[in-house]
């Protein structure tokens, strides 16, 4: 499929690090203070609490902000939540939905992302949807029906026009294993979630999103990996909080 158009992202997944305001900002300063004009866009995705302190840092930088998760209500009674519209007015770009640790730990479904999509869409936030199968799938075989499905349900009554969607396809086995999973096998189903994309929407939709690759991505990883074809950029998760690799990575993702 075409290639020319996609644009590519490399974002780092803080999760719930590091566990003071200090060494957040030490550590989004050292990621600032090395990156360049890079032939693909990064952000660094860190906690809520966090979002206005880092996006001081970052705000004058090439670097975009993005956020872990939004509910899916506007406001309300819904104490511990943080909305779509919350993380817009905090300069959010991007928004980290579907990751399988909310699919497992916080019981996420494809219904609840669903919502989570259109509301964060309404606040032209740009979703990153996380899809993956976990290894039992993947030693049952299921590997490509469990990710069509997920994309599926996922986007049901959904417009995307290439450019208001991201997807990472994450294996769950990978994350956080140190198991990468081949470049071969990532960009195959990066491939397929590309086509599952032409035949939901349109080839021309399918040609311009961006598909990222994320489990266990590495500085030794990440050059082969963004040269596969279906492969537009890595969501990067324990690399991502040692600015050193981190700032490797990003060299070599360059390079
Ligand atoms: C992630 O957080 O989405 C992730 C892929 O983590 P890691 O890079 O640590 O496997």
């Amino acid at each position: 499929m075409e290639n020319k158009m996609k644009k590519k992202l490399i974002a780092g997944n803080w999760k719930l690090n590091p566990t003071t305001k200090t060494e957040a900002i030490k550590l989004a300063e050292n990621i600032k203070n090395n990156t360049k004009n890079f032939n693909f866009e990064v952000a660094l995705c860190v906690p809520s609490i966090y979002l206005d302190t880092i996006n001081e840092i970052i705000k004058d930088s090439p670097i975009k902000l993005g956020a872990q998760n939004c509910y899916f209500e506007e406001k309300g009674a819904f104490t511990g939540e943080i909305s779509a519209q919350m993380l817009k007015d905090l300069n959010c770009k991007y928004v980290i939905l579907g990751h399988s640790e909310r699919r497992s730990l916080f019981a996420e479904t494809d219904e609840i992302i669903n919502h989570k999509i259109k509301i964060a869409m309404k606040n032209t936030l740009i979703p990153i949807l996380c899809v993956g199968e976990s290894e039992e799938q993947r030693n049952k075989n299921i590997t490509d029906s469990i990710i069509e499905a997920q994309l599926t349900a996922d986007l049901k009554d959904i417009s995307i026009d290439g450019n208001n969607l991201v997807i990472a396809y994450e294996p769950i086995w990978a994350i956080g294993t140190g198991k990468t999973c081949s470049s071969e096998e990532a960009d195959r189903v990066c491939g397929l979630i590309r086509n599952k994309i032409a035949q939901l929407y349109s080839k021309d939709i399918a040609s311009k999103i961006t598909i990222q690759y994320g489990g266990s991505v590495k500085s030794s990883t990440i050059k082969e990996q963004m040269k596969m074809e279906n492969i537009d950029g890595a969501l990067v998760g324990g690399a991502s909080l040692i600015a050193e690799e981190f700032n490797l990575l990003l060299q070599n993702a360059n390079n």
